[in-house]
């Protein structure tokens, strides 16, 4: 793959699911990769899995100091940034009328604000040095919505919304690509405390349609990072045969 050997890429959400298989694949093409999440024991095994080409920094994405200090960590270590994946993301679904309003700010805080903060962390040296790629993963459910979902789908749908106007302000000079995935096998929802959902998801006599497989994703910012020039893609939507 051309475009990648060397790129210096940060991805937040690493320690896990999407994160940590886009970090296999843009480390296999020869990427400087900077993995950030919460739990140690996971970022620390899979750098010792990619070699000294990886780095890890324990990173919050509530907290928009942990993103100042990844950039700058990164910085310190590679000497600039080419791309940063906003990707860390929980999905702790529940009805409105369960009133979970602690899931919501959880959401929230991660799923909006995480992205906000990496933004924010990473701008100034990517406008400084005149090019650099900025990638967010929203969702289907960033594009339409269903009962059960909807702080979920609201934080994804504020990921659009941040992304293309993030496009337009800096359109002359930085890439930015929003990723929307379907159904994908990963840790996600592991934390759903709803007794409803569960039993409207995860309990239904109609067996489940298969889910895309992480690498999908993977593939996806893979191809959006891997363009020369002056090729920009803005948005990837991906869903696995049976999801409508
Ligand atoms: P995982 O649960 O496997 O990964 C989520 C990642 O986010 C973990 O690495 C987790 O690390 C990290 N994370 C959660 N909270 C924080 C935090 N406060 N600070 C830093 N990192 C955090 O799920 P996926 O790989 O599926 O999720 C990745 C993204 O893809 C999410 O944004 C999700 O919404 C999105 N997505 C997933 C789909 C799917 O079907 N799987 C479909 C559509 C979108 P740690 O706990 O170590 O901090």
């Amino acid at each position: 793959m051309e475009n990648i050997k060397d790129k210096v890429v940060i991805i937040t959400g690493a320690s896990s699911g999407i994160g940590a298989e886009t970090a296999r694949k843009l480390s296999a093409l020869g990427a400087k990769v900077v993995l950030a999440a919460r739990r140690e024991d996971q970022l620390k095994s899979l750098v010792s899995e990619l070699g000294e080409n990886a780095m890890y920094v324990v990173t919050d994405v509530t907290k928009s100091a942990d993103l100042n200090h990844l950039v700058q960590q990164a910085i310190n270590k590679f000497g600039h940034i080419d791309a940063l994946f906003n990707n860390a993301g929980i999905m702790p679904l529940s009805f409105f009328d369960e009133g979970k309003i602690d899931e919501w700010d959880r959401m929230i805080d991660i799923n909006i604000k995480g992205v906000l903060y990496g933004i924010n962390a990473v701008l100034p040296h990517m406008l400084e040095r005149g090019q650099g790629h900025i990638l967010s993963t929203s969702s289907i459910a960033g594009i339409k919505t269903t009962p059960g979902i909807g702080v979920y789908s609201a934080t994804k749908f504020a990921v659009r919304a941040i992304m293309e106007t993030l496009r337009e302000e800096v359109a002359k000079t930085i890439k930015v690509t929003t990723i929307y995935p379907g159904a994908t096998r990963s840790e996600l929802g592991h934390d759903i405390t709803s007794p409803k959902i569960k039993a409207a998801f995860f309990n239904s006599s109609a067996p489940p349609s298969p889910k895309m497989d992480e690498s999908a994703i993977a593939n996806a910012v893979i191809y959006a990072i891997s363009q020369s020039g002056n090729t920009n893609v803005n948005e990837i939507v991906l869903r696995p045969l049976g999801q409508t």
